[in-house]
């Protein structure tokens, strides 16, 4: 049995606190509609809060559209463009890192947008969640321009803008043990590193705007993933959690 009371006693002292904990859940790599997208949408309506849902645009397909426009609470944001790794050998795995031409990324970026604008038309979320996390800083200037209102990578921000008129909403757990087993991370570590982000939020040390997020992929989740992902979310939401929904857009320049 999972012990629990370490985030019990954490969520306590946020009570005591009356602190409200911005959160949100981000799952990567959809491309089409399949049974573990079906569970990953009910299981986010059972604990009520959204799913945002990082689509590779190379290879999102008319069911994911069909999906999405049926289903209110999930949410698409941009994954980069065909999740294709360019890094060198040797280095991290990386989508739109520094090693690669400017221009040819930018280029990529913008196709990525335009492409899920026209599968999700208004529901899309132009959030960039570039691949792997990983995403070379001379790009980020570049990202407002291509109509991008947020950046999104993983751990803790360290500023709230990427770059001028870009938002950093970044993830923070990942359940996934993806250097060993594939599957689920001892759950009393994943609790310890939650209840040590919540109390770097509570005390201070952590920017408590950014909205805490969790990181999943549905395509590969085991039985044991699914339940622990269900289980901290319920926690968190029946505790100090509100759900993050992004600010609408401001479109002066466009014609109401
Ligand atoms: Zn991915």
């Amino acid at each position: 049995m999972t012990d629990w009371s370490p985030l019990t006693q954490e969520l306590a002292e946020w009570r005591e606190a009356t602190l409200a904990l911005p959160f949100w859940w981000r799952d990567d790599d959809a491309v089409s509609e399949t049974p573990a997208l079906h569970r990953l949408a009910e299981m986010t309506a059972d604990v009520g809060m959204p799913v945002f849902v990082a689509v590779i645009p190379a290879d999102a397909d008319a069911s994911l559209a069909r999906f999405v426009e049926r289903t209110p609470h999930v949410s698409p944001l941009v994954h980069g463009w065909a999740h294709r790794n360019h890094a060198s050998p040797g280095e991290k795995k990386a989508e739109f890192g520094s090693g690669r031409r400017l221009e040819e990324r930018i280029g990529e970026a913008r196709s990525g947008r335009n492409r899920l604008q026209d599968l999700f038309g208004a529901r899309l979320n132009p959030i960039f969640v570039p691949p792997w996390n990983r995403i070379g800083s001379d790009l980020l200037p570049h990202l407002p321009e291509l109509g991008f209102t947020a950046l999104s990578a993983f751990a803790p921000r360290t500023r709230a803008q990427a770059a001028p008129g870009l938002a950093q909403i970044n993830t923070h757990i990942d359940p996934i043990d993806w250097r060993g087993t594939r599957s689920l991370v001892a759950p009393e570590r994943l609790i310890a590193q939650t209840v040590a982000l919540l109390r770097n939020r509570r005390i201070g040390v952590a920017d408590n705007s950014e909205p805490l997020g969790l990181l999943t992929h549905h395509l590969v989740h085991d039985a044991a993933i699914w339940s622990f992902c269900a289980e901290l979310a319920g926690r968190l939401m029946s505790g100090p959690a509100v759900p993050w929904h992004p600010v609408k857009r401001n479109t002066p320049d466009e014609p109401s």
